[in-house]
């Protein structure tokens, strides 16, 4: 049954970048439908659990910038909700001798966005935070706004949020398809087609299956392990911050938060899969992998694995993101967040709105563009550690 135009925007996936849309597209007044096609708040896809990583240390400016947006996004989602989501414990990216990821771009894109940071000896981190058992080669970048983003807890606020300002979020609802027509979007849920004005797709893992021309993604099933601690106020986000291995394999962590003592993860370390097949039984060399390097990092200070996690990772092949008009349409917009993205889901979901009702935003996002090499040629070779 088609009806007239029922709203003048509609998000199709309510997770971290989505959930975001809907919250700022509502707060300027926007009439807005969200569809998510599990319950809100779900763990099958990339926006749940207790904590991601957010930072300004990145290596390439526009991250840099992006960042700032991001920081003064989550103010105003804090203001507004009264949830604590962003936790400043501080970031150490460090870089051991010869490592895959370059030192240079960091400090290079920080300075070039007047970010301050520490760059240290191993003596220094050592000094400063006794946990790390570390060899004289490593050196590391400091950068204090590093810290937690609160993942679930920042989506439930976009949610809650967007119900306040008049949004109508639909759950158990798989949109089936999107089409332009008479300029307007046709999206159909449930064999029911909605008109709408505009839409936003922040559907990750799932995106090709809403884009007639399908980009070259990649889903990973990656894990994360939270262990335990024979003293357990070491990990405490008062005495940790967290931290990046900048290295193939890469590895990161959190300090206490949500639960048990230190949070533990590979980055890119999971198997390749679909969003719709992956498992969730956690992966038991992956958990090894992590496992030794914890102890080689923290010695005796870290106990045994409590819990591991499942969670997906969706890559593109140049790690950056895809923000940009779906090829062909002029009214549907399509983000994807190269599996980094959660610290920059509110700015990166107000910056979705501007596009899709003013047809500008406030960056230069030509890097993440949707016909760029990366994205088109068939040749390019994949690199995610960035
Ligand atoms: C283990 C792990 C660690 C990470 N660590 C960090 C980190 O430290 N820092 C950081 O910034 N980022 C990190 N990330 C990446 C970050 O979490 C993701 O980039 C981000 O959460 C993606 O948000 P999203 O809204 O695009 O995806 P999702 O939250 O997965 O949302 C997509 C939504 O679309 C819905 N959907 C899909 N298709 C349809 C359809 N047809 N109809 C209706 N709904 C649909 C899905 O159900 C889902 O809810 C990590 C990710 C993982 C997995």
């Amino acid at each position: 049954m088609n009806i007239g135009r029922e709203y003048d925007l509609a998000v199709v996936g309510l997770g971290g970048i989505g959930s975001a849309a809907a919250y700022w597209a509502a707060r300027r007044g926007v009439a807005t439908v969200g569809f998510e096609q599990f319950a809100l708040g779900h763990d099958r896809g990339a926006s749940h659990d207790h904590s991601r990583i957010i930072r300004r240390s990145y290596h390439d400016p526009v991250y840099v910038r992006l960042a700032d947006l991001a920081y003064r996004a989550w103010d105003t989602v804090e203001a507004e909700s009264g949830d604590i989501i962003v936790i400043r414990t501080g970031g150490l990216d460090l870089f051991p001798a010869d490592c895959t990821i370059a030192p240079d771009d960091y400090r290079l894109a920080l300075d070039a966005c007047d970010v301050a940071y520490e760059w240290l000896t191993a003596d220094e981190i050592r000094h400063r935070w006794p946990q790390f058992n570390i060899s004289d080669d490593v050196q590391a970048l400091f950068q204090a706004d590093g810290g937690i983003a609160a993942a679930a807890t920042g989506m439930a606020a976009h949610h809650r949020l967007a119900f306040e300002h008049g949004a109508t979020l639909h759950e158990n609802a798989r949109v089936e398809s999107i089409r332009e027509t008479g300029g307007e979007v046709e999206i159909v849920v449930d064999g029911h087609a909605h008109r709408v004005g505009h839409a936003i797709i922040a559907a990750d893992a799932w995106t090709n299956s809403l884009l007639a021309k399908p980009l070259p993604l990649t889903v990973l099933r990656e894990q994360v392990t939270y262990f335990g601690a024979s003293t357990p106020s070491v990990f405490s986000p008062e005495r940790l911050p967290v931290w990046i291995w900048m290295d193939e394999p890469s590895f990161y962590g959190f300090p206490t938060f949500g639960e048990g003592a230190t949070k533990v993860a590979q980055d890119c370390g999971g198997h390749e899969t679909t969003a719709d097949t992956r498992s969730f039984e956690p992966d038991a060399a992956e958990l090894d992998r992590v496992e030794r390097f914890t102890r080689r990092l923290f010695g005796h200070a870290v106990g045994e694995p409590l819990v591991t996690k499942t969670c997906l990772y969706t890559l593109t092949p140049d790690r950056d993101f895809v923000l940009d008009r779906v090829p062909g349409c002029m009214n549907t917009w399509v983000v994807q967040g190269a599996a980094h993205a959660y610290k920059f889901a509110s700015a990166l979901g107000r910056l979705l709105v501007d596009l899709a009702i003013d047809g500008n935003c406030e960056i230069d996002r030509s890097m993440f563009a949707i016909d760029r090499p990366a994205l088109t040629d068939p040749d390019y070779a994949p690199n995610w550690m960035v």
